[in-house]
C-alpha cells in the first residue's frame, strides 16, 4: 500500500496532551513501538504531556526505558489532543477505545493486513513492513534518536520477526536493524532476555503443549490446546504461552499450526501460523479476528472439537484452492 508519509511532529505540534496506546495483550512489537514513540515524543516535544496506556506488559520488557511509566489504569486527566494508536485498529484498544473515541485527533500506525486503511484521522498503515516498530522508526526525525529509543524499536522488530526468521523480514528490515544497533546497546542479551529465556513453568507448558499436539490433514496441520485447569495449575498468564505456536509451526511437513488456550467457559483464544501458502489472516478475519498472512489470531466460542473443526474447514478451503491452482499451472 502506498501512502504519503505523515509528518509526525507536525501532526503533534500544538498538542498539550498526547496519549499513546496499543492492543490488548501487548506483545513485543506493541510495547516496543509504544515506548519508542513515548521516548521520542518526550524528547522532540518537551512542552507536551506524553503518556502511554497499555495493559500490564510482561516483566521481561522492563529493560526498555519508560517501562515503569506505562499506565495500566487508563486514568486520563483532561482532554486528549492527540491519540496515537499503535499496532492495531480501534477495536483492539481495550480500555483505551473510549479515550480514542473522545480524542481531538487520532493517529493510527499499523502494519496488520486486517487493518486495511487505518482507523484514525491520520493514518500510516503499511502492510509490507515487518512491524509497527519499523513503521514508527520511519517517522522519527533522526536528530532526536538515541540508544534508548533505538533499543525500543529494535525489540519491536526482533519480536515481530521472530528474530529475523519470519517471512516479514525484508532487506529493509535488516538495514533498519543495522542502523539501530549502531546506536550501541547490548542486543544479544536483549534477545535472550526478552525472547528465548523461559521460566520453568513456561517450559513445562511448552512441553505439555507439544506432547499433547495432534497432527491432521495428512500432517499438514498441527493443533494443540491448553485448558483453563492447566493454566490455573501453573498460575500462568497468556504471555507464558508465547513461543508455543512457533515451535508447533516448525514441525516438519506442517503448513498450518493452531494453538489455543481456554479464556472462559467454551471460549478459546486462537493463534494461527502458516509456512508458505495458507493466508491465516483470512482465516482469522472469518472468525472476527485478524493479523498477518503468516501469523494471525481470533477468539472462538465452542468446545475444543468445535473450534478445531470450524478452523480446519477454512484452512482446508485454502489448501484445496492451492492444489487447484497448482494443478492448473501444471497443465
Ligand atoms: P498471536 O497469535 O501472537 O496472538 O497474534 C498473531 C498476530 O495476529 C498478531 O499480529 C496479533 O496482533 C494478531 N491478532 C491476534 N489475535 C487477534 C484478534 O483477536 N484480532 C485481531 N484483529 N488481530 C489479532
Ligand atoms: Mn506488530
Amino acid at each position: 500500500m502506498i501512502m504519503e508519509k505523515m509528518n509526525l511532529l507536525e501532526e503533534c505540534r500544538d498538542a498539550g496532551n498526547i496519549l499513546i496506546s496499543g492492543h490488548i495483550r501487548p506483545d513485543g512489537d506493541c510495547i516496543g513501538s509504544c515506548l519508542a514513540m513515548y521516548l521520542y515524543l518526550k524528547k522532540a516535544l518537551p512542552e507536551a504531556s506524553v503518556k502511554v496506556c497499555l495493559e500490564k506488559p510482561a516483566e521481561v520488557f522492563r529493560c526498555i526505558k519508560g517501562f515503569d511509566e506505562i499506565d495500566s489504569t487508563y486514568a486520563v486527566e483532561g482532554d486528549v489532543d492527540v491519540f496515537i494508536a499503535l499496532d492495531c485498529e480501534k477495536s483492539r484498544l481495550g480500555e483505551a477505545e473510549e479515550i480514542f473515541a473522545n480524542a481531538r485527533k487520532c493517529i493510527n500506525i499499523d502494519h496488520h493486513v486486517s487493518n486495511e486503511r487505518g482507523c484514525g484521522d491520520v493514518n500510516h498503515v503499511d502492510h509490507s513492513l515487518s512491524s509497527t516498530a519499523e513503521l514508527v522508526y520511519d517517522l522519527f526525525d533522526r536528530q532526536y534518536m538515541d540508544a534508548e529509543i533505538a533499543k525500543a524499536v529494535y525489540i519491536g522488530i526482533v519480536h515481530d520477526t521472530g528474530i529475523f526468521r519470519y517471512s516479514n523480514t525484508s532487506p529493509r528490515t535488516l538495514r533498519v536493524a543495522a542502523e539501530l544497533i549502531e546506536y550501541g546497546f547490548e542486543f544479544p542479551a536483549l534477545i535472550d532476555e526478552t525472547f528465548y529465556e523461559k521460566t520453568y513453568a513456561q517450559n513445562q507448558l511448552l512441553g505439555r503443549a507439544l506432547l499433547e499436539s495432534i497432527i491432521f490433514m495428512h500432517g499438514k496441520c498441527i493443533v494443540s490446546a491448553i485448558d483453563k485447569k492447566t493454566l490455573d495449575f501453573y498460575n500462568a498468564t497468556p504471555e507464558d504461552l508465547e513461543g508455543i505456536i512457533s515451535q508447533l509451526r516448525i514441525t516438519k511437513g506442517v503448513e498450518c499450526a493452531i494453538f489455543m488456550y481456554e479464556t472462559g467457559s467454551l471460549e478459546y483464544k486462537v493463534s494461527l501460523r502458516s509456512c508458505r501458502y495458507v493466508d491465516v489472516s483470512r482465516v482469522a478475519v472469518f472468525f472476527g479476528g485478524g493479523g498477518h498472512v503468516r501469523a494471525a489470531g481470533c477468539t472462538i466460542n465452542g468446545t475444543f472439537h468445535d473450534v478445531v473443526n470450524n478452523i480446519s474447514k477454512q484452512i482446508e478451503l485454502q489448501m484445496d484452492e492451492y492444489e487447484q491452482r497448482n494443478k492448473e499451472a501444471a497443465r
